[in-house]
């Protein structure tokens, strides 16, 4: 059966990595009817807007993306198109799995899935700058807004994710120390949740810059880790170096009506256009794609191509310290399955 997805190849190094990605997936024997869409630099550059009506009319269709990485303007310009397609198809769940591939690295046994709330606390916008008499940013505010609501959806969905996958617990990671309206309210809506799955899956809960040393002393320790916007941002950025950088690490954004899946690394400016891009990370999220659904069988041959042709062959890109390009390891690994 052939099944509708949308494609957005975006900016950067997006393109190399999406081409690369759809070869292994023609590779595998998967019948997919792309709906090729512009987001980004790219769509700004082709319909004068970041996020086309076009873009959001298609996911809207499909209910499925896999998506490649937005350049998105440091410190003014147009807002995050990242942001605004997860609260305009409100993808509440953001899944960020860290897993040991390459030998030989610091950690040789981390496997943990960072399960970040993708629509509140400090990401929902409400940022601004006031004027103190001739200077126009004298003050600089932030509001982070949380609901009960998006505390529970996020931790149950963080725990029932443990019980699907065999996975054993779940720590609950916060500030709530400090944060004593908002962190405090995601704590005690964890602690609720973790009540009703007692005896099923074990928890714990830590405090966010202990778990940010942990992760570097003892990441073997972790197993499910779910937190609030922010700090799953920074923590799933620290867990994929932890096990050989960026170029390894997948992500799905998952809401009721619609999934999107991608990398969680940006457009690489930097070695953009030069064919050297790692494309795992896409490759990856290519398999949550195909877990979300239901072909996990291809999911499985997907992620233990990209293992082979890493460990036993060997072909490896500028990250991992290898010289292949991102065509000879998406024919490496095109090869594999
Ligand atoms: P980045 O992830 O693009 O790059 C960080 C470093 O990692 C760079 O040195 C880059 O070369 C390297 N890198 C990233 N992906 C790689 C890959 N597949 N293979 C090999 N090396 C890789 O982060 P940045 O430089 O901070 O951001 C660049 C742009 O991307 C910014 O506009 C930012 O807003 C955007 N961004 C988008 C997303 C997204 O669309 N999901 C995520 C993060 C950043």
């Amino acid at each position: 059966m052939t099944r509708e997805a949308t494609l957005i190849a975006c900016d950067g190094i997006g393109p190399e990595i999406t081409a690369a990605t759809l070869d292994v997936l023609g590779a595998l024997g998967l019948k997919f009817d792309w709906d090729e869409q512009y987001g980004g630099m790219t769509a700004v550059e082709k319909a004068g807007t970041p996020l086309p009506n076009a873009t959001l009319d298609s996911i809207r269709r499909t209910r499925l993306a896999l998506k490649g990485p937005l350049t998105t303007p440091v410190g003014g310009g147009y807002r995050s198109v990242n942001v605004a397609l997860r609260q305009e198809f409100d993808l509440y769940a953001n899944v960020r799995p860290t897993k040991t591939i390459v030998p030989g690295g610091r950690y040789p046994h981390v496997d943990l899935v960072i399960i970040r709330e993708n629509t509140e606390g400090m990401y929902v916008g409400l940022d601004h700058v006031f004027r103190v008499a001739d200077d126009p940013k004298a003050v600089a505010q932030a509001m982070s807004v949380m609901t009960r609501d998006g505390c529970m959806r996020i931790c149950r969905y963080a725990f029932e994710y443990a019980k699907k996958n065999g996975r054993k617990k779940v720590t609950i990671v916060h500030k709530a120390n400090i944060l004593k309206a908002t962190s405090a309210l995601f704590l005690e809506s964890g602690r609720r949740v973790a009540k009703e799955y007692e005896g099923v899956i074990a928890s714990d809960d830590k405090i966010v810059d202990n778990t940010a040393m942990q992760l570097v002393i003892n990441p073997e320790q972790f197993d499910v880790i779910v937190t609030t916007n922010l700090f799953g941002d920074i923590l799933s950025d620290e867990a994929s170096g932890l096990v050989g950088g960026l170029g390894l690490a997948p992500g799905a954004n998952i809401g009721a009506t619609a999934s999107i899946f991608e990398a969680v690394h940006g457009s690489a400016p930097d070695i953009a256009g030069k064919g050297i891009a790692n494309p795992s990370a896409q490759m990856l999220a290519a398999g949550m794609l195909l877990d979300h659904i239901g072909e996990q069988g291809a999911a499985t041959r997907l992620r233990q191509a990209i293992e082979t042709a890493i460990v036993k062959d060997n072909i490896r890109t500028k990250d991992l310290g290898g010289s292949a390009s991102t065509s000879d390891f998406a024919r490496a690994v095109a090869r594999r399955v």
